[in-house]
């Protein structure tokens, strides 16, 4: 598979290197050259198959030609494995049309782990074929950084620094970065705050002979991979609950646009689906764009929902990649337009074509409590304020009551304890694979907020030089 920048002037390139790169040259974000197509036929002959054999099969035409097939396979199966459910993503059943997919079952309780379980070992893969080694820095206010860390963790050619604002975030999102004692993991807790360390991040990511010294890389939303991890259980769910012959309609808490935007992928893949629906809280950009045809930038909100925190949602230019049917100039304009007024224009024939696909829906906070109590009410679930907001979003969004409505979980409710005790007046335990989270050793250095400082710490213990 060839894969082409989102505004046309990037080089095309296969897999390994669009894996590696994350974000084109010309500022756009790679996309497949074009959709694999599934048949009506391949659907159904994924019926009752294991979810790493679904997606093995879902996502070889993505890395054909880089990665042999059985290499890829053994690869998807080792990602999954250390799940702590056998159906890796399981359903139940919320009401009688209505299913929670729960994605939250890897390692750090967050759905991101299905992607990054996944490109940990890909980089892996690929830079070890290569004989080379990357640092990868991330900065993270909480979530992300755990599951990055999980997936960079004892893989030999990654060292990954990972900083976080000193005494900033939760404890259970400290611990679940700062217990893991592999060698090539570090965190970093920075005196700042969260845009410091973003800051610092990219002032790294801006020096180029630094970056050249510790070939410095990164697992971010933007890379096409995390995407492609991500259709697979869109297509499990649909598989499950009838496709080829009958559709869906998901409901999707939504933030960066990359979750929501995999099923898209799925959906033009040839799943069928009748309607995508987005949660957001009051960080609510996409909610009034597809509302009100209205991309407006804003100031960032703190709300029991950080992780949809956002008000650029980065991977919704993949979406209109298409939605300007393909047209890299006219996507370029656009956006240059958004980031010098604040505003992204968009045809009213073009935005209604969206809108046939795409609704959306805000809860503030004290209706994502609300939403919380509500759904424990109706159906014994405790579930986090991220999968509340997406859940009642479908529930009041659904156009079609008799499409299967498959509302994607992305947190486990132990990561969001104090929201859901206060919402339901239950407390949710960790799982067992985390109950001593509490008890266990810490590991971090603590920088004063200084890119001089982040770099002679980078400096000391990565081994980008190093033979593989
Ligand atoms: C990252 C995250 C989201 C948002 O996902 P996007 O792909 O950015 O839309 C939603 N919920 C949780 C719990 C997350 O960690």
């Amino acid at each position: 598979m060839r894969y082409i920048s989102t505004r046309g002037k990037a080089p095309e390139l296969d897999f390994d290197d669009v894996l590696l790169t994350g974000l084109a040259r010309d500022g756009g974000l790679y996309v497949p050259a074009e959709w694999p197509k599934l048949t009506a036929d391949d659907l159904k002959s994924f019926r009752g198959l294991a979810y790493d054999e679904i997606a093995t099969r879902v996502m070889y035409p993505f890395v054909a030609g880089c990665i042999p097939e059985d290499d890829f396979a053994t690869l998807v199966a080792q990602a999954y494995a250390g799940f702590d459910h056998d159906a890796v993503c399981p359903m139940k059943q919320l009401d009688p049309n209505a299913w929670v997919m729960e994605l939250f079952h890897g390692p750090t309780l967050a759905f991101k782990d299905v992607a990054l379980q996944l490109l940990g070992r890909l980089f892996d893969y690929v830079l070890s074929k290569r004989g080379e080694r990357v640092t990868i820095a991330g900065a993270t206010s909480g979530d992300t950084g755990s599951a990055a860390i999980e997936a960079c963790r004892d893989r030999d050619t990654i060292d990954i620094y990972i900083l976080h604002p000193h005494n900033r975030t939760s404890e259970v999102q400290r611990r679940q970065m700062t217990t893991v004692m592999a060698p090539n993991v570090h965190n970093i807790a920075i005196d700042g705050t969260f845009d410091d360390c973003q800051d610092l991040v990219k002032a790294m990511f801006n020096d180029q002979p630094f970056r050249d010294e510790v070939n410095l890389s990164a697992v971010n939303s933007i890379n096409w991979a995390r995407i492609m991890a991500q259709i697979v259980y869109y297509i499990y769910a649909g598989v499950s609950l009838g496709a080829p012959d009958r559709g869906i309609t998901v409901s999707v808490p939504t933030g960066n646009f990359g979750n929501v935007f995999a099923g898209y992928a799925a959906r033009e893949m040839g799943l069928p689906v009748d309607q995508f629906i987005i949660g957001s809280n009051s960080n609510d950009i996409l909610t009034r764009f597809f509302q009100d045809n209205d991309m407006t930038a804003g100031d960032v909100v703190p709300t029991l929902s950080p992780s949809m925190d956002i008000q650029v949602s980065s991977n919704f230019e993949r979406l209109l990649f298409d939605l300007m049917d393909r047209d890299g100039e006219a996507v370029n304009d656009m956006l240059q337009q958004f980031r010098a007024s604040g505003r992204m224009p968009l045809e009213k024939a073009r935005w209604e074509k969206a809108c046939e696909l795409f609704s959306a829906h805000r809860l503030d906070d004290s209706e994502t409590l609300a939403a919380i109590g509500a759904i424990y009410q109706s159906s014994g679930e405790l579930v986090d304020p991220h999968t509340a907001v997406g859940i009642v979003s479908g529930w009041l969004q659904r156009r079609d009551p008799a499409s299967p409505l498959v509302c994607m979980a992305t947190a486990h409710p132990a990561k969001f304890p104090k929201a859901v005790e206060d919402a339901t007046g239950v407390f949710p335990h960790l799982p067992k694979h985390l109950a001593d989270l509490y008890d266990r050793e810490e590991r971090m250095s603590i920088l004063s907020n200084s890119v001089d400082a982040v770099q002679s710490e980078i400096r000391k213990s990565n081994r980008a030089g190093a033979p593989v």
